[in-house]
Order: structure tokens, then C-alpha cells, then sequence
């Protein structure tokens, strides 16, 4: 038995079960305020699942977010699929407990993806999943409901991805040097004239895509049709493309469903404000 059929009326269909003793446990104590017992880690299942989210209008030739941050933050999905699945699931297996976790979860989640057969870790520290290329966010239903663990499919030699050294090629810390752009576009407070610079020469306001997109799995997944998300949260509200004007337009509740709300809104209109002001003095 799996979870499977639970999970694909939502759009999720590439997942796999593990026993929680096969996972690298970071934070247990997510575990025992949920009332697992982690003596009997052997009787405890983790099925793990993959949520894609890339859709059409993260292809927009102007976007300048990351592609995850142009529909709205995923944590709320996860939150609407758990608050409708977990009670239901707790009623018709009464007797066992059931947890939902996602990003900030018990396990490390790459690791347990890769065991259960969903797909290979790249060298881009991202799961590549044949269907959606690493544009997926993991999520795990932990239970003491007996599941059967997904057998692992692919020999320890076959968990990395090839190693073609595409993502490291494009990546402009490699040419560039300095912090990760994706890093620098979340830093709080003032920036060094070297990071403002950087900022101002990357074309994304909010994270980077640069090592996704260049990685055949993605050139893959799009040649076999696969890459986008059916499920409507992720197609619904999209922001392909930020502007100053557009971030003042959108009220404290609508922002707050933005997946940079949480740096709140100067961190952005500091990244948008360079980039606007380099486009003056070009
Ligand atoms: S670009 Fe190449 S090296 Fe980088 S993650 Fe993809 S397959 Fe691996
Ligand atoms: S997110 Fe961008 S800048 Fe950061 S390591 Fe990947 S390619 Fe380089």
C-alpha cells in the first residue's frame, strides 16, 4: 500500500515510499511533537512526493523572478493540500498518525527523493527528475501506517547526475566571483557598491534560474512534453515580470502570498530600484 492515489487528484504523481530508519533524520523534534515514536523508526513510513510548478508563464521572455517565485509562494499549497488531506486520511485510519511536511522538514529531503526513486542529485545541489527536470518542490507524508517501501531502483553509482558541468559553466559566481546571485537577491540591508554592481548586470530581482536551465534533464523534459505543472495553484496569479509600480499596486494580503514576502517588500524594491536606475544611465 501507498499514498499515491491520495496525492494524484492534486496533480502529484511522481512519488515513492521509504521507511524512515533509510532517511538521514535532521530534526527530530519535528517528529516527536507530531507523536512518532523514533525507537520504532522501522514502523514508520515517509512517502515522499514531487510538486511541479514551472508553468508557460514562467517562460515569459521578460520574466525577471525566479521561476518558482512567479506563481504564488508553494508553501500555501502545501498548506491547503494538508489541511484537506491529513484530516482525512486520520479519519479513515484512525488508529495511526499522519504528518505533513515540506522545505521545512525532519528529513533531508534530496536524499530520501534520490532512495525512493524519484530522481538523481545533480551537481547543482537540485533533484533531477526525468518529467520535471528540478522544477519541483519535495513534500513528505510521514505515518505509522504500514506502506510499502518503493524498491530502490537505481544502483549507488547511478544516484549523481553525469557531472557535464553545464549548471557550473553558466553559473556567474564561477565567472564573476562574489556571493550566489540568488543569495544576494534575498540579502537584507545595505549592499557593497561590488554587490549592487552584480545586482544590476543579473537580470532576475528575486533568486536565479541560471543552473535549472541549463541542465539537459530541463532540455529534456521539455523536448518530452513533461516539464509543466497541472495543478491550477500554480497557474493561478502568476507575476512573470516585477515593477516598482506593479509592487506598490499590490495590497498587504496579496503581497504576503508572494514567495519573497517573507524578506518583505525593501529587500525587493531595493533590487527593482537598481535595476531601474541602471536602465537611466544606460
Ligand atoms: S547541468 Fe549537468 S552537471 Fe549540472 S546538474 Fe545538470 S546534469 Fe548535473
Ligand atoms: S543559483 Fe545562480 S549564482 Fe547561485 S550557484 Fe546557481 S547558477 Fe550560480
Amino acid at each position: 500500500m501507498n499514498l499515491t492515489s491520495y496525492l494524484q487528484p492534486y496533480g502529484i504523481e511522481l512519488t515513492g515510499v521509504l521507511t524512515l530508519d533509510a532517511c538521514s533524520v535532521h530534526k527530530p523534534y519535528l517528529l516527536h511533537r507530531a507523536g512518532f515514536d523514533l525507537q520504532k523508526a522501522n514502523t514508520i513510513f515517509v512517502q515522499i512526493f514531487a510538486v511541479p510548478y514551472l508553468t508557460p508563464d514562467a517562460q515569459h521572455a521578460s520574466r525577471n523572478l525566479s521561476a518558482y517565485a512567479v506563481s504564488e509562494d508553494y508553501h500555501l499549497f502545501f498548506e491547503q493540500l494538508y489541511d484537506e488531506l491529513l484530516p482525512r486520511l486520520r479519519t479513515e485510519y484512525s488508529d495511526h498518525l499522519f504528518a505533513g511536511f515540506a522545505d521545512h522538514s525532519p528529513i533531508d529531503e534530496i536524499s530520501a527523493a534520490v532512495d525512493a526513486g524519484l530522481g538523481v542529485r545533480g551537481l547543482n545541489h537540485l533533484l533531477l527528475t526525468n518529467r520535471y527536470s528540478s522544477y519541483i518542490f519535495l513534500g513528505e507524508i510521514i505515518t505509522d501506517l504500514p506502506l510499502t517501501p518503493t524498491p530502490s531502483v537505481l544502483p549507488p553509482e547511478a544516484r549523481n547526475c553525469h557531472a557535464c558541468g553545464a549548471c557550473l559553466a553558466a553559473c556567474p559566481m564561477q565567472s564573476e566571483g562574489g556571493e550566489c546571485r540568488s543569495s544576494l537577491t534575498q540579502k537584507k540591508g545595505n549592499l557593497t557598491a561590488e554587490e549592487c554592481q552584480a545586482l544590476q548586470r543579473f537580470d532576475s530581482v528575486w533568486g536565479c534560474d541560471i543552473c535549472q536551465q541549463v541542465c539537459p534533464y530541463t532540455a529534456h523534459a521539455k523536448a518530452r512534453g513533461t516539464i509543466y505543472t497541472s495543478i491550477p495553484f500554480f497557474h493561478r496569479n502568476t507575476i512573470p515580470h516585477l515593477t516598482i509600480d506593479l509592487l506598490d499596486e499590490i495590497n498587504d494580503d496579496a503581497f504576503s502570498r508572494r514567495a519573497y514576502a517573507w524578506r518583505g517588500r525593501e529587500v525587493i524594491r531595493r533590487n527593482l530600484s537598481l535595476k531601474q536606475s541602471q536602465r537611466k544611465e544606460d
